[in-house]
């Protein structure tokens, strides 16, 4: 046998399956697509399920690929196992409704025994315990001696996801001798331990389940595979772990040489080299596919796994900036298969170092906070670190546990991880409880999937704006029909439309469906799985039926004016990347008659000058009149004309490109101007931030700038109007306004301090003493409760030591304000009660802290005898 790198596995696995009748198709992106039960594509069949549905039609009934996968539910054991990693390549040969049990099984030991050249008698099958089909195939056809074949239970071997199609599987292990086993008497297949490892899974779809574990035969059985290629890696090339294998072997060799350490030596260091490693390839796929770091759903398993790497980094003693130069490797490693790593590399390394700069700092936050948390304790005299402090370190400011203990260990505290466990434990399950509950396709059910799979509608609009179609199907919201009546809401299905269906940005056309009499307005249009248009709308007159020949006719100036708006979105682009960088991607759009919003990765917002500049190029290209010509070509000429592609776009083999002038060159499959002169004038109207790494601009061309700019006039009208100007004399008149509100500001504020001092007058000379104690007495006019404590405090600095009361009147209301300064206090003075005692007086109430107090009445006439109670309370009160 020789030791075949990654590579050439990938290469050999997906020949061996064409040889066998398969179409090879590409990865599919990880994100996955119509699919709200996964986060991540996990396995080669996630993808693919339409195809084992039968919601669609596959391009072929034998499919092979080579799909990118992401288990984040792998991440504890990834650098402790040797054979996890969050990302890893799953190889897989499917069949839908062709091929069954005999074939899978018989090429999977084909390929491993003879194209690969595994030892026979190193290898062994299981199947589900009651599968005596696929226990005989072993046996009887490939020649198994039966003691070698396991039988094991459904845990292990019987693949099922709630209702739909599930069956038993057979899985093939390699034996890798026994210095990987773990030494117990039981060890044999099945084992957790890393001397049997399981590389292969045959899954024979056969079943359907009712939702209540009632199996029914399914009529066309399906073959769902999958084989690790690391793993095969493992056993081909007779090393220890994952970790060793060609490719992945060089990003550990570049971690280990940034960090000054070498593998194998101690066993906590190898965990932090292989973290890195592995987090480091699945950010870097992850980041290929269009996943930005954020804190929700797949950006959020992003940013984990990168400042998980980053902190291992500082385990590892690397101090400086590291994750980019581990991407390159990753990418030299892998491009051969995935070419869009390269493609994307700038992307990647901007978002990369990004988020390691802001984990940086975080880290330095939780120290700080770390620290404060310290010296709380210290306070407390307590030893150990609160669980929901520790949690609330780790959740908000992303500082994991470990570094919270170990940097608390050198001051010899501890952290309740129990306490810790809770409040994860918490968290968990609210967001368990938070996540929804989808069906087999991860969708929720519609109308739609009843119809014929089969069925597709040939778009003719590039061309067109009207054309004859028969309607091959129509539909309620509810259900299929085979008529729609007048008023009746639903969709209409054709062999063949002039309407643009709502994709790549672009809403779908609005227009009309005329058959004889009957008429249906169509307000929306809508791509259905197996390329068929859904016309959504109403009948406004008469009768439709399936079979019937219709008119479809699109509105010419809502497709025109919507037109204008998507080729000054491949405009807006291309000025862009010539603005900022060429970092900048699409990251989402949205183009209609009215307006085009773009979204695209930046990471700070634009300035006055840039937006100019953009503005300014894009106006300069409509003003150039560039011809605006669409080709289908191959994908692989298409990449020749440098045209820009989106992040995990799955394109057919033919591509459609548009390019404008020599100045834009996109793949696109959406309706544009012919030249630019038609779009008259482009206007940015704002330009914001919609998520960390993400920019949003919404314009508008053509008369939606007229209108634009005919508001704002209207606006600076109004706004002359208002303060009797012209526009011409506006910017004058608000100078010298503003002029005279600064001089009317600064008088006012002399007069009010005038008044202020006024109102105390020389009160100082009414100040008298009781026992030693000073205290002044007094009442004001006009001042309300605000007012009498700033005057008490004024009042209380100029008098040093001593008790203050104030009493004013305003508008029918009485206020009293009592204070006592600390040396007062210390002689008996209390200032809430004697407030208490006074304000009956007034006809009020009130009371308050020794140091402090207020009350309110109604009866100004009593002031004068409040005031002059004072002095026999303080009597009373001053011993
Ligand atoms: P294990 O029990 O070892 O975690 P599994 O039962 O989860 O494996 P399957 O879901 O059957 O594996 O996936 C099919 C194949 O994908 C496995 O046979 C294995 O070769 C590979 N595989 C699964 N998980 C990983 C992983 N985390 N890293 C690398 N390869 C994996
Ligand atoms: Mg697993």
């Amino acid at each position: 046998m020789r030791a075949y790198g990654v590579n050439e596995l990938r290469k050999m696995y997906l020949e061996f399956f064409e040889s066998k009748g398969h179409l090879a198709l590409k990865s599919f992106s990880l994100v996955p697509k119509n699919d709200n039960s996964l986060l991540l594509i996990n396995a080669g069949m996630a993808p693919l399920k339409p195809y084992f549905t039968g919601q669609e039609v596959p391009p072929r009934t034998r499919v092979t690929t080579c799909q990118k996968c992401i288990r984040t539910g792998d991440i504890e054991n990834v650098g402790k196992t040797a054979r996890h990693g969050t990302f890893f390549e799953m190889l897989g040969n499917f069949s839908f409704g062709d091929y069954f049990k005999h074939e899978a099984i018989a090429w999977s030991w084909e390929f491993l025994t003879e194209v690969i050249g595994l030892d026979p008698d190193r290898l062994y099958p299981s199947v589900y315990e009651d599968d005596d089909e696929a226990f005989e195939i072993w046996e009887k056809e490939i020649g198994i001696a039966p003691e070698r074949i396991f039988r094991f239970g459904k845990e292990d071997n019987f693949w099922e996801h709630g209702a739909g199609p599930c069956g038993p599987c057979s899985e093939i292990y390699y034996d890798r001798g026994e210095k990987y086993g773990c030494g117990s008497p039981d060890c044999t297949v099945g084992c957790d331990c890393d001397r049997y490892m399981e590389v292969w899974n045959n899954v024979f779809t056969q079943f359907e389940n009712d939702g209540h574990n009632n199996y029914t035969e399914l009529e066309n059985k399906n073959i769902d595979t999958g084989m690790g290629l690391e793993r095969l890696a493992v056993v081909v090339q007779e090393v220890d772990s994952i970790f060793d294998v060609d490719s992945i072997k060089a990003i550990r060799d570049e971690v280990c040489k940034i960090a000054g350490v070498t593998y194998g030596v101690d066993h906590e260091t190898d965990v932090s080299i292989r973290v890195i490693t592995d987090h480091i390839r699945s950010a870097t796929f992850m980041l290929s596919d269009g996943i930005t770091p954020s804190n929700e759903g797949r950006g959020y398993v992003l940013r984990r796994l990168i400042r998980r790497a980053a902190r291992h980094g500082r385990l590892l003693g690397i101090d400086h900036l590291f994750l980019t130069d581990i991407s390159k490797i990753v990418i030299r490693e892998s491009k051969d298969g995935y070419p869009e790593l390269e493609e994307k590399a700038e992307f990647i390394f901007n978002h990369l170092s990004q988020e390691e700069k802001q984990f940086n700092k975080t880290i330095d936050q939780g120290l700080s906070i770390l620290a404060d948390m310290g010296k709380d304790m210290n306070e407390k005299g307590s030893k150990e670190l609160a669980g929901a402090d520790a949690f609330k370190l780790y959740d908000t400011y992303g500082f994991p546990l470990d570094l919270t203990i170990e940097i608390l260990e050198e001051k010899g505290f501890t952290v309740d991880k129990e306490g810790f466990d809770k409040e994860m434990q918490i968290q968990r399950e609210t967001a368990r409880a938070a996540r929804k509950t989808t069906n087999y396709m991860g969708a929720d059910a519609t109308v739609y999937e009843q119809l014929d799979p089969a069925m597709t509608t040939k778009f003719v609009g590039y061309d067109e704006l009207t054309c004859e179609g028969e309607i091959t199907a129509m539909t309620t919201e509810t259900e299929v029909v085979s008529t729609l009546n007048k008023g009746d809401k639903g969709t209409i299905v054709a062999d063949q439309t002039a309407f643009y269906a709502t994709s790549g940005g672009q809403e779908a056309d609005k227009g009309v469906i005329v058959s004889g009499d009957a008429a249906f307005e169509v307000e929306d249009v809508i791509k259905l799985s197996g390329g068929k248009f859904g016309h959504v709308g109403h009948v406004v007159e008469g009768t439709f039926n399936v079979g019937d020949k219709a008119v479809f006719t699109v509105n010419e100036k809502n497709r025109a004016l919507g037109a204008k708006n998507h080729s000054a979105t491949h405009l807006l682009q291309k000025a862009l990347r010539e603005v900022l960088g060429t970092h900048v991607e699409q990251a989402g759009s949205l183009n209609n008659a009215e307006h085009l919003r773009f979204d695209f990765t930046h990471f700070s917002p634009l300035s006055d000058d840039e937006i100019a500049r953009v503005e300014k190029i894009v106006n300069e290209k409509i003003a150039e009149d560039l011809p605006v010509v669409t080709k289908v070509m191959s994908m692989e000429d298409a990449k020749k004309t440098g045209a820009m592609a989106l992040f995990g776009e799955k394109y057919g083999d033919e591509v459609r490109v548009v390019s404008m002038g020599d100045f834009s060159v996109e793949l696109c499959g959406g309706t544009h101007v012919k030249n630019t002169g038609v779009i008259t004038a482009f206007k940015i109207l704002s330009e914001t931030g919609v998520a960390s790494g993400v920019r949003r601009i919404e314009a508008v061309t053509d008369q939606g700038v007229f209108n634009y700019y005919h508001k704002q006039e209207e606006e600076l009208k109004e706004a002359a109007k208002a303060l009797k100007a012209t526009p011409a004399t506006l910017l004058t008149r608000i100078e010298s306004l503003l002029a005279e509100v600064k001089e009317l500001k600064s008088e006012n504020e002399s007069l009010k301090s005038k008044l202020a001092k006024d109102a105390l007058g020389d009160v100082m000379d009414q100040v008298e003493e009781v026992k030693g104690v000073k205290v002044l007495a007094t009442s004001l006019e006009d001042v309300d409760m605000n007012g009498l404590r700033e005057l008490g405090d004024n009042l209380k600095e100029k008098l040093g030591e001593g008790v203050i009361v104030l009493a004013s009147q305003k508008d029918g209301k009485v206020f009293l304000v009592a204070m006592v300064t600390d040396e007062a206090q210390k002689a008996g003075a209390h200032a809430g009660n004697l407030i208490k005692a006074i304000a009956g007086c007034v006809g009020g109430g009130g009371g308050g802290r020794p140091n402090m107090a207020q009350a309110g009445g109604k009866n100004p006439a009593g002031i004068p005898e409040a005031v002059a109670k004072v002095k026999e309370i303080l009597e009373s009160q001053i011993s």
